[in-house]
């Protein structure tokens, strides 16, 4: 099993895509991918949880 999210479903309008062995891997690629293709968003306790809520199980 492994865990997958794209921007999109993150309500971005970004092709990011990335799955991760962890939830813990996961979030750490999407914080280094929000600091680079996201420089204006703040990844907020509200956004991660955001983001949290649409990670999928692959
Ligand atoms: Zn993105």
């Amino acid at each position: 099993m492994a865990y997958s999210i794209t921007c999109t479903d993150a309500g971005q309008d970004c092709a990011f895509a990335v799955t991760a062995p962890t939830e813990e891997e996961l979030m750490q690629h999407i914080q280094m991918h929000a600091s680079v293709g996201h420089p204006g968003m703040e990844l907020t306790p509200e956004k991660i949880s955001q983001v949290q809520s649409v990670i999928r199980t692959v």
